[in-house]
């Protein structure tokens, strides 16, 4: 189909100072788990985007220096030969569809901790920072803040020659730049502290130290969080964030602008989770800074609509559209823009899965939505192409949750019959229920964008409503392979990861205890003093909370974890959902356990009530310490339990004890995708589903092929060397 005429205006060309950005979709800086040690996942990631349209792809954020290591999350680095080489295959690789090289460079300051450099890193003052445990900055003297500079403008030649076209000097998320410019951290009393014009000296020699390295070679960018949000104890977009950007303009540093808001321990404001905050949720702090700049300006707000986007750039609003989960969903947004292709665009759902994998540290970038995402390289996925296959076999799925809806999807890409059956009458599985609880809305598109794929494809069939299948109705279906995703349910009896046993007088079966199912989707009554007793740790259990609480039910949250739901942390939904915990009034009982149940009577006990000494002897038939004893009672007129979750594999397992039949029924394998073979991230039910269906023709599909491990491999050369001994500064 031809591009939609008012979409036209996405596709012109600007001018970002010596280079041109072919159109107006631009990746911004984002983590991806690469960074410059795993070359061949960082090009692929970014480089299958700048194929699906992306006019420019940035990497993550890039250490100019071992001083600022974030280890043991993963950055980018520009530290030596070595990281060059490695970044210049990705900028090899952009450039060969077009697209256009972005670097962050960073500097954290006070909140790198340095844990595999081991050095100290230098700042505006030597407070610590208030996102890591115990790292302190040293107190940068003149002579430092040179010093600092002339990190960045090594690190900039660096970058040219890795071949970056847009070259950045990163101080939005409260990074170096940022904290000489804000009050919350700079206390200095010298040149580069007190006034607006001192506070932002040290930004304004760094963009002058880099112009001039880069000379002409790359276009100059900075990001600058325009507004803190900590009211005026910070950057306030009304006085020192717009100042801040008349002042750089004034003096014709830069060449575009990377505007956002938030800082670093709360960075959800700006990643915000669609839980709290819907696309354009930034605009009007972006449309303020493109108001007034004189070089084109770059936003976020996890935009997904070709039409707002479209009006952004119309309205005058934003010269280009920022996007990191959007581009992260789907690579190939740009390019479904540009033929016509809207409906197939796979929009992000806001749920910050991919950030969770940042913040704990270490694990490569998943997607919820795009199971291909950092698959490209290590297992040679594409997100838009799939090997047809040469088999003739039909394949019945059975359950269209989003497991089994994937894996049915990427079969009938790949040309297989498929038939999907669903015992409901709707497909979608456990996302029916998700959606249902507050701010979780979006989630539906994991539903939605599959629905739409499945519906395209001539070669799938989608029942629904057909009731539960027996594994007479399975043998009997003449499919000659079978995917099983029956999912997962909340186990009624307080089955739970502390104890791994059920909870004495739990049993859903009574009127007074329900599972999650049955709350939001069978319509059990709850009574008006609620216990939500949860060992999930993620959305489930506060989630079902805000649903009963808004319900005006007085809620209590009883948890064995350390907080309540401390999975949001990493999707940075926690602090606005302790907030919402705070405001509703639900109270949260944390480290504690349920010994038993009764009606109306919820026995807990702490996890660390017994003896902290631990017997010195052996003991048989004990405790090898002091049990404790002490119960606490707590009253209730329903009890929730969301204590642990059950793979529905009983259709499986009857399939499995009857395989001899199998063959008699022309039935060449029967697989397990997503939760019915182990509850698990929706991310990971998802993946599982694809990856069935990508290695379909494998010896057992149940079990991954190989990918490739980006590591060194001894024997080979290492950068640097220990006989190079110089700091390259
Ligand atoms: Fe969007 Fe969730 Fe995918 Fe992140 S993981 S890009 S938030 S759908």
């Amino acid at each position: 189909m031809p591009r939609d005429p008012k979409h036209d205006i996405l596709f012109e060309p600007l001018q970002i100072g010596p280079k041109t950005i072919k159109n107006r979709f631009y990746q911004v800086p984002h983590c991806i788990g690469a960074g410059s040690e795993k070359p061949g996942t960082q090009a692929a990631n970014r480089a299958m985007k700048a194929e699906g349209g992306w006019g420019a792809c940035c990497t993550e954020y890039c250490s100019i220096h071992p001083e600022s290591d974030d280890t043991h999350r993963v950055s980018a680095r520009l530290w030596d030969e070595g990281d060059v080489k490695n970044l210049r295959h990705l900028n090899d690789s952009l450039h060969k569809h077009g697209a256009l090289g972005g670097v962050e460079m960073w500097y954290g300051g006070a909140h790198a901790p340095n844990m595999e450099s081991r050095a100290v890193p230098i700042g505006p003052g030597s407070s610590a920072s208030e996102f890591e445990y115990l790292t302190f900055s040293h107190e940068a003297d003149e002579d430092d803040i040179k010093y600092l500079i002339n990190l960045y403008v090594e690190a900039a030649k660096r970058a040219v020659q890795a071949g970056f076209d847009i070259v950045y000097v990163y101080g939005a998320h409260s990074y170096l730049p940022l904290q000489f410019l804000s009050k919350y951290y700079n206390k200095r009393t010298d040149n580069y502290g007190g006034s607006l014009e001192n506070r932002a000296r040290f930004w304004l020699e760094c963009l002058e130290g880099v112009k001039n390295a880069i000379g002409g070679e790359a276009a100059l960018a900075t990001r600058f969080a325009i507004d803190t949000l900590y009211g005026p104890d910070g950057i306030e977009a009304g006085d020192d964030g717009l100042k801040f950007v008349e002042m750089v303009d004034k003096q014709g540093l830069l060449d575009l602008w990377d505007i956002n808001i938030g800082d670093i321990a709360e960075w959800g404001e700006d990643a915000g989770p669609s839980r709290f905050y819907k696309a354009g949720h930034q605009r009007p702090w972006t449309d303020e800074a493109t108001r007034i700049a004189k070089v084109p300006v770059v936003g976020v707000s996890r935009e997904t609509s070709p039409d707002d986007m479209a009006a952004r750039i119309r309205e005058g609003r934003l010269d280009l559209i920022g996007a990191a989960r959007p581009s992260i969903a789907d690579p190939f947004l740009p390019n479904k823009i540009d033929e016509g292709r809207v409906g197939d665009i796979r929009e992000c759902i806001g749920c910050n899965v991919c950030i969770s994998r940042w913040e704990i540290g270490g694990p490569p970038m998943i997607c919820t939505q795009n199971a291909t995402a950092n698959e490209e390289y290590r297992r040679g996925w594409h997100p838009e192409i799939f090997t047809k296959t040469a088999s003739e076999d039909s394949v019945l799925v059975v359950g269209a949750g989003p497991a089994g809806m994937e894996c049915a999807r990427v079969l009938g890409e790949r040309g297989y019959d498929v038939h999907i059956r669903e015992a409901d009458t709707e497909t979608g599985g456990r996302v029916r229920k998700i959606v249902k609880y507050p701010g979780l809305s979006e989630w539906a598109r994991l539903q939605t964008y599959r629905q739409i794929q499945l519906d395209g494809l001539k070669n799938v069939e989608v029942h629904t409503g057909v009731g539960k299948m027996t594994a007479d109705d399975v043998l009997n279906y003449g499919a000659e392979k079978v995917v099983i995703a029956t999912g997962s349910h909340w186990a009624t009896d307080g089955t739970n990861s502390i104890t791994h046993d059920p909870i004495p007088g739990v049993d859903a079966s009574l009127p007074y205890i329900a599972t999650p199912e049955q709350v939001m989707m069978q319509g059990k009554d709850i009574g008006d003093n609620v216990v939500v007793l949860e060992m999930d740790g993620y959305f489930t259990g506060i989630s079902i909370a805000e649903y009963l609480r808004d319900q005006g039910k007085n809620v209590t949250i009883v948890t064995g974890l350390g907080g309540v739901a401390p999975y949001t942390h990493f999707t940075l939904e926690a602090p606005n959902l302790h907030r919402m915990m705070h405001e509703k009034g639900i109270k949260g009982i944390t480290s504690s356990w349920a010994e038993s149940v009764s009606e109306g009577e919820l026995t807990i006990f702490n996890l660390y009530r017994d003896g902290y000494k631990r017997y010195a002897e052996p003991v048989t038939g004990q405790l090898p310490r002091d049990a404790g004893t002490h119960v606490d009672i707590i009253k209730f007129d329903s009890l929730v339990v969301a204590t642990g979750r059950i793979a529905n594999n009983s259709l499986y397992r009857e399939l499995r004890a009857r395989k001899d039949e199998w063959a008699d029924n022309d039935i060449g394998g029967i697989y397990q995708a997503g939760d019915c073979f182990a509850p698990r991230l929706l991310a990971d039910a998802i993946f599982d589903g694809h990856r069935i269906a990508r290695e379909f023709e494998s010896k057992n599909p149940q079990f991954a092929q190989p990918w490739i491990r980006e590591r060194q491999v001894w024997g080979h050369e290492t950068y640097p060397k220990l006989t190079d001994r110089e700091t390259q500064v």
